[in-house]
């Protein structure tokens, strides 16, 4: 099986499109979403529409996701992150934000190779950045593939079958295989589609190859000031506009 596997779209309908036109030239069968589809960009209906319209495998939801919905409270997100997620609850159509509200929380398995989450294996809101999470993750790990998001930055890990532990790469790279090995446990960030913050603008996200055994980190360029107008004509905070020509 040939899976797309999509992150942090955050409503930048841009970035996903430009992201599934190159995806289409590499090839893929079935679709993975690794949650926050809005919040921050001014296209939330549009990429929900969008994803629905691809019938993924599987969508888990984001912390964005669930306070877009009405599901968690803005309060533990900062101002510029708050007044996103108001302006993304209204804006949402009764049918998307009832989608949002139906999407399941990770950690799920998809197959004997693969499991997804959004923030961590242990915790769907926690964030892997140093080494002390990523060991915890990878030992919470069910699967020899764990796929998360959350932190915007593309990683990769693994652990040998004897607890030795490679940070393979984390933040920005052109184009990045990482050959899997079913013995052993990986944890892989594909990055953000809609808002990169490893200081490369260009969208990011991945395509795991089960039967060659292989996952891609694929970056692709797409129109950053036409997202970030849009950003700013809704009204939206200019800080997320400006931030996505940044990759921050
Ligand atoms: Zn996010």
């Amino acid at each position: 099986m040939r899976y797309l596997v999509l992150s942090d779209i955050h409503a930048n309908i841009d970035a996903l499109d430009a992201v599934l036109s190159d995806a289409a030239s590499e090839g893929y069968e079935r679709v993975l979403v690794l949650g926050d589809l809005v919040g921050y960009g001014a296209e939330p209906n549009l990429v929900i529409e969008r994803v629905r319209a691809l019938e993924p495998a599987a969508v888990i939801r984001g912390n964005h996701d669930k306070v877009a919905a009405g599901l968690e409270s803005a309060e533990g997100f900062n101002p510029t992150a708050q007044r996103a997620a108001n302006w993304t609850r209204s804006a949402l159509t009764e049918q998307n934000r009832e989608y949002l509200r139906s999407l399941i929380a990770g950690p799920l398995v998809v197959d004997s190779l693969t499991l997804l989450c959004h923030g961590s294996p242990i915790d769907e809101d926690n964030y892997i950045f140093g080494e002390g999470d990523v060991v915890e993750a990878l030992m919470a790990s069910i699967r020899p593939l764990c796929l998360f998001g959350h932190t915007h930055m593309p990683m990769a890990a693994s652990l040998s079958p004897d607890r030795t532990l490679d940070l393979i790469f984390h933040g920005p790279r052109d184009r990045q295989t990482i050959a899997i090995q079913t013995t052993w446990r990986y944890l892989v960030n594909p990055g953000s589609v809609g808002q990169p913050r490893d200081g490369d603008p260009r969208a990011a996200y991945a395509v795991w190859d089960t039967d060659a055994a292989a996952i891609t980190i694929i970056r692709v360029e797409y129109p950053v000031v036409q997202a970030s107008d849009r950003i700013i004509e809704a009204g939206l905070p200019q800080i997320l506009g400006q931030r996505l020509s940044l990759g921050r």
